[in-house]
């Protein structure tokens, strides 16, 4: 999901799976170079990649890496409806791997607050919600199949379509997190200032993403796993992170790199980069019904921080 830092209007996300669905399809259209850094403003921009008929390029003053194409949100909902899914990341089977970070999320979440009100933005089918027990769950989901199958467990706190119109008053919430979907946002001060006027005084917000500065994303550059524009338009590492959240009147609280469990055939499929040829497709197509696709792998390169800011 991602907010017009302009307009204030929050667009569509392509989180129907949690997880990122590592895709790129051709760019149906041109789109004008947004003239500013979306973080600070600064007009001092120096180009790093070229990727799918897009410029990646990093802020000269705040070092902020985002996409420099303007994306509207109608183009990139209709850019979203052309994308495939990750073929294996919504499995059932699959839950238990979800699972071990969401629930190694939760116990830090409750060593903080214990209990009340969460929402999760972006929530897909409301798998991250599954594991708060005892929390009153809401959720905002803008892609409707995900967010009908999130509805038929929590009624209407799960709302379907964008943060802005959802409706919440401000100073609802305990907990607010967002979980691989502040990569998605071209202008994500707005999207985090609104989180900040959600939360009560003293509430925490946690935000995950991917980070751009990893030893893994240093050393693939522009074949770094995450550089998928459109579908990520901002990229952060922690620095940038924290500079987002301050500016969102946050006081950050620490980073943690939290470890992933990944079938073997999703680290394949994953390589892969959706494209049906290739040796890491042959890979994963050898071994999708298998047990060998099933070895469960701990992945933990530093490539996704999770960060907790609380509300100043
Ligand atoms: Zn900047």
């Amino acid at each position: 999901m991602f907010m017009n830092q302009d307009q204030g209007q929050i667009g569509p996300t392509k989180c129907s799976i949690r997880g990122d669905v590592f895709v790129m399809q051709p760019v149906p259209q041109k789109h004008s170079l947004h003239p500013a850094c979306y973080l600070c403003g600064a007009t001092n921009i120096k180009k790093k990649f070229k990727v799918n008929d897009h410029h990646i390029v990093q802020c000269r003053t705040c070092s902020f890496v985002f996409v420099w194409e303007h994306w509207s949100p109608d183009a990139l909902a209709t850019y979203y409806k052309q994308q495939g899914t990750d073929q294996v990341y919504g499995e059932v089977e699959n839950r238990v791997n979800l699972n071990y970070y969401y629930e190694s999320l939760r116990d830090i979440i409750q060593a903080m607050k214990p209990g009340g009100q969460l929402l999760d933005v972006g929530c897909s089918e409301g798998q991250f919600l599954d594991v708060m027990h005892g929390w009153q769950c809401h959720g905002v989901e803008l892609e409707p199949v995900a967010a009908q199958k999130a509805q038929i467990k929590y009624g209407d706190r799960v709302f379907n379509g964008n943060l802005e119109d959802a409706g919440f008053s401000n100073e609802t919430f305990d907990v607010i997190t967002l979980q691989d979907v502040l990569d998605h946002m071209p202008a994500p001060l707005a999207s985090l200032r609104k989180c900040r006027d959600l939360l009560k005084p003293g509430g925490l917000i946690v935000v995950k993403v991917h980070n751009i500065s990893c030893l893994y994303a240093r050393i693939t550059g522009s074949k770094y796993y995450a550089i998928v524009p459109p579908v990520h338009l901002s990229y952060f590492n922690k620095k940038t992170l924290d500079f987002a959240l301050v500016e969102s009147g946050f006081s950050v609280l620490s980073h943690k790199y939290i470890s992933h469990i990944l079938f073997l055939k999703t680290i394949f499929f994953r390589l892969s980069e959706g494209k049906q040829r290739g040796l890491f497709y042959h890979c994963f197509k050898l071994v999708e019904h298998s047990r060998l696709g099933k070895i469960r792998i701990r992945k933990n390169l530093h490539d996704i921080i999770t960060t907790w800011a609380v509300k100043l």
